[in-house]
């Protein structure tokens, strides 16, 4: 589907954040976490331009068979694991590393044929309660998976925190501590850290750890800030202007006349909206660029429109806007419309149009 809208992304960018996950956690792989088409920035092309990554780390098995197929032959962790006989073959044949998280998988192991041998990450939950076995049960689980003759010697460990995000949680205090203590005399590979873990938190600095959101430019922290943190923006959304008028002062723009001009104000329309993956939710005042300036969205997102202001810009139809990018962060917008930037990213770039340079 062709339309106005595009999302630049920039592989310098791209290399330049996996750098820094490098230069933050110097004694640990990277496993470059490009799930959900790379947070909407292309799998195949970001796996291209990361090719130096140790490894990759996918949702589900369909994305990890794509790389295969496009002949990436990194080792690929697949975090959410197999649900059936069928994924099980598919992993073993590609060599997936499949995270075992739940009771359903054992009891999956123990009925598969015996030429079916899996590398597996045993995911033990430290205190996120999403995915993964109680940490508690890690000796008794580690041990059965190491002698499961379905199981190739020897599984990861892993964990995920929950509050990473927030420096200095007593929450990602507690999951590190009760992870150590029940994994304490285990041999075995391990790996904690997501991107606010790896820019804030060096004791999840294991074996592997798993940058998501930093590769793509964008702060983890709340309140963060993605420059401060050293990262480079990857995603640029721009769109054109597609009309140019002036409305009065005391005249209204755009659904249910939530704004009302103060003065004699030149709007400009651009071409993007909530099918494009822009927020509905972004309010007036959300920050846009467009002619080396900063301005703002006046009323209200529409499906495949935004007002600005450009009453003290130059500027002509057809000039490009930049939605977010180099000059306004995703993070900006993010909060503005009271959001994170994973889905910011996720849905403009699986909505828009990419170009890579
Ligand atoms: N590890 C796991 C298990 C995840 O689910 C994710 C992303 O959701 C990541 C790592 C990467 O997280 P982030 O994008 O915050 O770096």
């Amino acid at each position: 589907m062709k339309r106005s809208a595009r999302a630049i992304i920039d592989a310098d960018a791209l290399r330049h954040n996996l750098r820094r996950c490098r230069e933050a956690a110097p004694n640990s792989l990277a496993m470059a976490v490009i799930k959900a088409n790379a947070y909407g920035h292309n799998m195949l092309k970001t796996a291209e331009t990361l090719s130096h990554a140790n490894g990759f780390a996918v949702s589900c098995i369909q994305e990890a068979l794509e790389l295969r197929q496009a002949r990436f032959i990194h080792p690929i962790l697949v975090l959410q694991g197999f649900s059936n006989l069928q994924g099980m073959k598919a992993a073993a044949e590609h060599r997936l590393r499949m995270v075992i998280h739940d009771r359903h998988q054992l009891e999956l192991l123990d009925s598969a044929p015996a030429s079916i041998k899996l590398d597996v990450a045993l995911k033990l939950d430290s205190g996120m309660h999403r995915l993964g076995f109680p940490v508690e049960q890690a000796h008794h689980l580690f041990e059965r998976l190491g002698k499961h003759p379905g199981i190739k010697p020897t599984p990861w460990l892993m964990t995920h925190m929950a509050c990473a995000d927030e420096p200095d949680n007593p929450h990602t205090h507690q999951q590190l501590q009760q992870f150590a203590r029940y994994t304490d005399g285990l041999q075995a590979t391990r790996s904690i850290g997501n991107s606010a873990s790896i820019l804030g938190w060096p004791q999840t600095h294991v074996n592997w750890v798993r940058p998501g959101i930093m590769l793509y430019g964008s702060s983890p922290f709340v309140d963060g800030d993605a420059r401060r943190d050293g990262l480079q923006p990857v995603m640029t959304l721009v769109a054109p202007l597609v009309s140019i008028h002036t409305i009065a002062k005391g005249e209204s723009i755009g659904y249910g006349a939530s704004w009302v001009c103060p003065e004699d104000t030149r709007a400009g329309v651009v071409a993007i909206g909530y099918a494009d993956g822009y927020p509905r939710h972004a309010p007036s005042g959300t920050p846009v660029w467009v002619n080396g300036k900063e301005t703002r969205l006046l009323g209200r997102v529409s499906m495949d429109m935004v007002v600005i202001d450009l009453t003290a810009i130059e500027a002509r139809v057809g000039d490009q806007v930049e939605l977010w990018g180099k000059h306004v962060t995703v993070d900006r917008v993010a909060r503005a419309a009271g959001t994170i930037s994973y889905e910011l990213l996720c849905n403009a770039g699986n909505l828009c149009e990419h170009k890579y340079i």
